[in-house]
């Protein structure tokens, strides 16, 4: 039909200068976008998991933090943050040095969400019974949000540790990190009631073996903890570096040591150290990442010296705990755009997710993300708990297997979730690019696969009764389940054979998380998911791809439980 003829009487009839205009289709068997919803209450598997590891009382709260992180506004400031890469800046227009990094004011709104929910802060704060569990349901659902800003967030959480090795450092420092709002100007801290902080290890000689560092610092005075510093060297990798102070590792004669380094010095002149570039990363692109050379810059001796590692691993331990939240987040939005998609588009006369294979395939990413939080979430437990043994034991274990394991699984989670929306699922207006995008990000920073499964040894070989503590706990499980007690005799088993470990390390630590999933599975979830979980994960089926489920497991209870229903 010629465009400009006027349209058939059966058509829709536009009005004035529209009528000239063909209708050419119906836009329909398109889902609505998944937004206005509350990420808590739309979210089974999460609040079981509050209640259970001790933050019942917390679920006022959360329910408010969730319709928050599901509004409309909030997840478009996500999309406008990463559509808008910082920009950095070396000098004013004066020719003054400044090493300015600006960001999008969607990214700044963001980092005022999360401080102000305090989840930078919270367990510190107010530790006690289920503060670390609120703080990381909280975490959780804004890192389905945007995760790229949770960075600054997370190292500025995890800096306490740290910091408190020195307490007359942590005297100055710690109320202004602690503090519930976000002051992103570029001050000295002394004019600041709020501040971030930074880490800046990895050199280009060495991330993971940070014992290569070349980064020197030299006593203004007298030497020793808490004193002060200037740092000579360069570092190769410095996220979020318009962050207040940094946590930096330098050698001194007595080995490498921590030091506490701030933007600005106490006379009020700029600390002497410079960005050379932002990192051109391909994720996590709304936060900015960047390469530094520290000229001279003043710091304070934050531990013993020559104890550098001992001291930021404090640091680097709650790090690594963030990581594994983010993961499990990002595969539980991409599960909840994947399933939401799924029920709402129809292929060969069916809605996708009521089609068996599709079921196959939904129901195995819902398993994997509400396993990924069912053991993140009792870690998070553990962290309240450190003042008993078991759980400081479980927590020194967990953390590298859990790290390695939630981290590894997101990426090819996030790309069959893409899958699941087809076409549509690959477009940057849709947040599955993005979520493929952050997903290697947390595998490879804060210590990469084969460093956790190092790590995982070394918590062995130190402590042997971190293994210990680990098998009792995933033990609790045992009679529940033929596949279960099979799988933990066979693991307990082969952990009796040290020869060729550090060889076999991954597929050890592959099964440690595996065990602790279906017994935190088995224990607490509904059977529908336990029972397909040990199906799939603890017996071989000949399928190494997600849609693996074998007959027999009911994907329908699966996905319902763990669909979000908006409207
Ligand atoms: C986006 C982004 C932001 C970052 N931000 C920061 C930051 O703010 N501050 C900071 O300090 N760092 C930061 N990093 C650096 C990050 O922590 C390192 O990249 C990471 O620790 C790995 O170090 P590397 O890159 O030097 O790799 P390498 O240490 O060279 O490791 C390469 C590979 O070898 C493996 N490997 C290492 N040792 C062994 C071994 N003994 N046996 C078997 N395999 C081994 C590792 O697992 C890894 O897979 C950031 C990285 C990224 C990607």
């Amino acid at each position: 039909m010629n465009a400009r003829q006027p349209l058939p009487q059966d058509a829709a009839q536009p009005s004035g200068d529209d009528r000239y205009l063909a209708v050419t289709h119906e836009v329909f068997n398109q889902p609505p976008a998944l937004e206005d919803y509350n990420l808590f209450e739309q979210d089974k598997a999460l609040q079981e998991a509050v209640a259970r590891e001790g933050a019942a009382a917390a679920t006022g709260d959360l329910k408010q933090f969730g319709a928050l992180a599901g509004a409309t506004e909030t997840i478009e400031l996500g999309f406008r943050a990463n559509e808008n890469k910082p920009v950095f800046n070396t000098h004013d227009r004066f020719g003054h040095r400044i090493d300015q990094v600006d960001f999008h004011p969607a990214y700044h709104q963001l980092m005022s969400l999360a401080m102000e929910n305090g989840l930078h802060s919270s367990p510190w704060a107010n530790p006690g019974s289920g503060a670390h569990v609120a703080r990381a349901a909280k975490y959780y659902m804004h890192s389905q949000v945007e995760a790229s800003h949770c960075c600054p967030i997370t190292m500025t959480f995890a800096a306490i540790p740290s910091i408190r090795k020195q307490p007359e450092l942590a005297a100055i420092w710690e109320a202004k990190i602690l503090a519930n709002n976000y002051d992103p100007r570029n001050l000295p801290d002394s004019e600041k009631q709020s501040v971030t902080i930074g880490m800046a290890m990895t050199e280009k000689q060495g991330g993971s073996d940070v014992r290569a560092n070349t980064t020197r610092a030299y006593a203004t005075g007298t030497e020793g903890p808490g004193q002060a510093y200037e740092l000579v060297g360069h570092k190769w990798f410095v996220s979020a570096p318009m962050c207040d102070a940094f946590l930096v590792l330098a050698q001194t004669q007595s080995g490498l040591s921590c030091f506490l380094m701030p933007r600005w010095r106490p006379d009020g002149s700029k600390n002497p150290w410079q960005i050379q570039r932002l990192k051109n990363k391909m994720g996590n692109v709304a936060n900015a990442s960047s390469e530094a050379e520290l000229r001279g810059a003043l710091a304070w001796m934050v531990g013993e010296e020559g104890r550098g590692v001992p001291t930021i691993i404090e640091m680097v331990a709650m790090t690594r705990f963030d990581c594994m939240i983010g993961s499990s987040a990002g595969m539980r939005q991409a599960f909840a755009q994947a399933s939401h998609h799924c029920h709402h588009r129809s292929a060969f006369g069916n809605r996708l997710s009521e089609q068996p294979l599709m079921q196959n395939v939904l129901a195995d990413l819902a398993l994997e993300s509400e396993a990924a939080l069912a053991y993140t979430m009792r870690v998070a437990r553990s962290l309240d708990n450190q003042h008993l043994e078991h759980e400081r034991l479980l927590a020194r274990l967990a953390t590298p297997v859990g790290k390695y394991w939630i981290c590894k699984r997101t990426p090819n989670h996030a790309y069959e979730a893409m899958e699941c929306i087809g076409g549509s699922g690959v477009m940057e207006d849709c947040i599955m690019p993005r979520l493929l995008r952050e997903s290697p990000v947390n595998a490879i920073w804060e210590g990469s696969g084969n460093v956790q499964c190092l790590d995982t040894l070394r918590a062995l070989q130190k402590e042997p009764d971190t293994l210990d503590a680990f098998f009792n706990e995933a033990a609790e499980a045992r009679g529940s389940d033929a596949r279960f007690d099979r799988f933990l005799a066979q693991l307990q088993n082969d952990f009796a054979d040290i020869s060729d470990v550090e060889y076999r390390a991954r597929n050890l630590v592959d099964r440690l998380a595996l065990l602790m999933q279906a017994s935190l599975l088995l224990r607490n979830s509904d059977t529908a998911v336990a029972d397909a979980f040990c199906a799939s994960r603890l017996e071989h089926n000949g399928g190494l791809n997600y849609g693996n489920l074998p007959s027999g497991t009911n994907p329908a209870a699966i996905i319902k439980r763990a669909t979000p229903v908006v409207g």
